[in-house]
């Protein structure tokens, strides 16, 4: 695991551990239809996405972090740059939180997958086979 292939697999759509498929159906995360769906293994080397029941759960803490820091962010350029009375504020970064949602969604869910897997871009293993029987 290294920041950049976490950063790479997060921003990519890619699986954390080969780097060769993609971890959500589509790559638009406004898609309606398929935006926020993910498969369940990675095509290309086997690595099932959600480990156990409740895997994702400790994504929201990813989430959070996103979230917090986009929040900061906005707060300060506020304070330095845009000026805005607190109201406005509030309602903006609600806003942005809300409609950046997808994105967060996506990106806090690779992070936690990547932070527990190791980049092996020549793993061609199939371990999820051995679920079937
Ligand atoms: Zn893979």
């Amino acid at each position: 695991m290294s920041i950049g292939h976490i950063f790479y697999s997060t921003f990519a759509n890619k699986c954390p551990r080969c780097h060769a498929a993609k971890v959500f159906e589509n790559n638009n995360p406004y898609s309606f239809k398929n935006g926020l769906t993910m498969f369940k293994h990675c095509a290309s080397c086997g690595l099932k996405y959600e480990r156990e029941v409740g895997y994702f759960y400790g994504s929201f803490y990813v989430s959070y972090a996103l979230q917090t820091a986009l929040v900061t962010l906005f707060y300060l350029l506020n304070i330095y740059w845009l000026k805005m009375d607190s109201l406005t504020l509030v309602f903006i970064i609600i806003g942005l939180a809300v409609g950046l949602f997808p994105i967060t969604f996506r990106w806090s869910r690779i992070m936690w997958i990547a932070f527990f897997t190791k980049y092996e871009p020549d793993y061609k293993g199939h371990a999820w086979e051995d679920e079937k029987k």
